[in-house]
């Protein structure tokens, strides 16, 4: 946690990690609060029906400890993978809970996933366990036989199909449980990386995850906890930015978390939400953002209560920043982190650490720097790979069976994100692009980050997506895939338009070439452009053209 000192300086000065010798998540996320405060307000569950159901952290407590008890009776130990297919929920809290409190993994899947990538990560993982919903159990029917590890299934809403029901299973566990005594480098979680790049990754993570995280919440949700905070995300919490960036810390701060089932990301419904309950913390991944800008925010304006939100997982950019302060009246706190090691780049306007365009700077506790080929550390304005130094809490324990994808992370100390960035003369970071999305184009090096920024100033452009397309005199060309706001029309003359305006506004070399509107962007289950589709669309164009 971050002691109370209020300039950003200080603070990394005087930060030294505390991380005791014996350590779980659930006792620190939960227990924590419920041996004193059983009645404490932990999560606020919004119903299809609009109805609040109010879950105190004594109730996450007894339930979890009765799910503990009941998955060990089904013969699950320490270090078992117990896979989690099921939405924002209290169920999927008091899951997690359970699992963490056994020393087993707990390997969350997102809601939306289909069967292909449903069953690659359970069998990757090897899960003992899925505990789901009725909706998961018909993806999961056709895939049991060829799981052969998967023991049970339990489903929160009802059984059939031979899996267990969750409420009887677990009425039938004890409310006490004797925990494994698990220590801060034990494993917790295993979380898939967004898939974003290639096929996903299961990245390892200790109980301490949660520990390194404290600061960046802090830093991101100006000084999290205050009088009056209740927190938000719409952020799945299969993915590290819903549960480790908004669910995990706020119930260890003792923030309550509103909770609600969220199929697809709707951009009026977010707002309505916020207002309707009061939300004072947001988590709001940079897409959905950029979405919430074809809604008419003035209508919200007296009726929202936000006293901070952050966005992390993208490139924010300066146009949705400055939407966010006028919209909904606080400056975003933009952080960066991967799932291996999350969270260590961010902003703070409380603490003086903002500005439009930047990522933010190194958190307090995390080493960071952009750095060279051979492990040097750039100059400010040079542009290199952002590492991270070993040794901070969040840093992953590996990459589940994956020995190869381990042996290329790490260049000595620095964990490699694969991410190109640079550090300005004032000490923030910005993001160019990811490694493999960087565009060689005449002989420059271009990253899709400040063209697309660009690009969504633009009053017809809701999202926009750049890529190298394979081209034979430039190497590539940059083309840019739009969506366009409600109203407007693909025209030749809005390429023409939109092209001008990049190249007026920003330059006449990265200005995008060729213009595409396509009517939604192929996005990952965490809302993430996945240029990689882009980019061999794009190269299937070009080749066909050469061919
Ligand atoms: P995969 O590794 O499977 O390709 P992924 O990298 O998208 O997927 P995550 O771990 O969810 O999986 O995402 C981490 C990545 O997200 C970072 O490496 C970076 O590329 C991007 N990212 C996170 N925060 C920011 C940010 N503030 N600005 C720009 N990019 C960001
Ligand atoms: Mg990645």
């Amino acid at each position: 946690m971050l002691p109370p000192l209020t300039s950003y300086e200080e603070l990394r000065a005087a930060f030294r990690w505390n991380v005791p010798a014996r350590y779980n998540i659930a006792q620190d996320a939960c227990d924590r609060w419920a041996d004193v405060e059983p009645d404490r307000a932990a999560l606020l569950h919004v119903l299809p029906s609009g109805d609040v159901e109010e879950w105190s952290y004594g109730r996450l407590k007894r339930n979890s400890c009765q799910l503990a008890n009941a998955l060990r009776s089904l013969g699950v130990t320490s270090q078992d993978r117990v896979a989690l297919l099921l939405p924002q929920a209290p169920e999927t809290a008091v899951s997690h809970l359970a699992i963490y409190r056994l020393g087993a993994i707990a390997v969350p899947l997102a809601a939306l996933f289909g069967p292909e990538a449903l069953r690659y990560r359970l069998e990757n993982a090897g899960a003992k366990v899925v505990i789901t919903n009725q909706a998961g159990l018909e993806k999961l029917s056709a895939l049991r036989e060829q799981l052969p590890f998967l023991e049970h299934v339990l489903c929160v809403d009802g059984a059939g199909d031979g899996a267990l029901e969750f409420w009887s299973l677990l009425e039938r566990g004890s409310e006490q449980f004797e925990g494994c005594e698990t220590g801060p480098d034990d494993p917790a979680l295993m979380i898939y990386t967004s898939g974003t790049t290639g096929q996903p990754k299961g990245a390892l993570l200790a109980h301490r995850v949660l520990l390194g995280h404290l600061p960046g919440i802090q830093m991101a949700h100006e000084m999290l906890p205050q009088a009056g905070d209740l927190f938000w995300t719409p952020a799945d919490w299969a993915w590290a930015g819903g549960l480790l960036n908004a669910l995990l810390p706020s119930l260890k701060f003792g923030v309550p978390v509103v909770t609600a089932r969220i199929d697809k990301f709707d951009p009026e419904g977010a707002f309505d939400l916020m207002a309707r309950h009061g939300v004072r913390n947001a988590f709001i991944p940079p897409t959905a953002l950029k979405m919430m800008r074809s809604v008419d925010h003035r209508k919200y304006s007296d009726k929202l209560q936000l006293r901070s939100v952050c966005s992390a997982g993208e490139a924010l950019g300066r146009e949705a920043f400055v939407w966010c302060q006028e919209a909904l009246g606080v400056s975003p706190n933009e952080m960066y982190g991967q799932t291996e090691c999350n969270l260590v780049l961010g902003s703070g306007a409380g603490l003086g650490v903002s500005r439009a365009g930047a990522i933010g700077k190194p958190v307090p506790g995390h080493e960071v720097s952009v750095i060279r080929p051979d492990g040097s550390i750039c100059e400010p304005e040079e542009q290199g790979e952002i590492a991270v130094r070993r040794g901070t809490p969040v840093m992953f324990l590996g990459y589940w069976q994956r020995p190869d994808a381990d042996e290329t992370k790490f260049l000595g100390d620095w964990m490699l994100t694969g991410d190109q960035g640079v550090v300005d003369a004032d000490g923030y970071f910005h993001f160019v692009g990811r490694n493999d999305d960087v565009i060689t184009s005449a002989g420059y090096r271009i990253g899709p980050t400040e063209i697309e920024d660009c690009l969504i100033k633009h009053e017809a452009v809701g999202l926009a997506a750049v890529v190298g397309k394979p081209d034979p005199v430039r190497t590539e060309i940059v083309k840019a895939y739009v969506v366009l706001k409600d109203g407007y029309e693909p025209s030749e003359g809005l390429v023409d338009d939109i092209r001008q305006y990049v190249r007026v506004s920003l330059s006449a070399h990265e200005y995008p070439r060729e213009i595409e509107f396509v009517s939604e962007m192929p996005l990952t289950t965490s809302g993430k452009v996945i240029r990689r589709i882009l980019r061999s669309r794009a190269q299937e164009e070009a080749e066909l053209v050469e061919g």
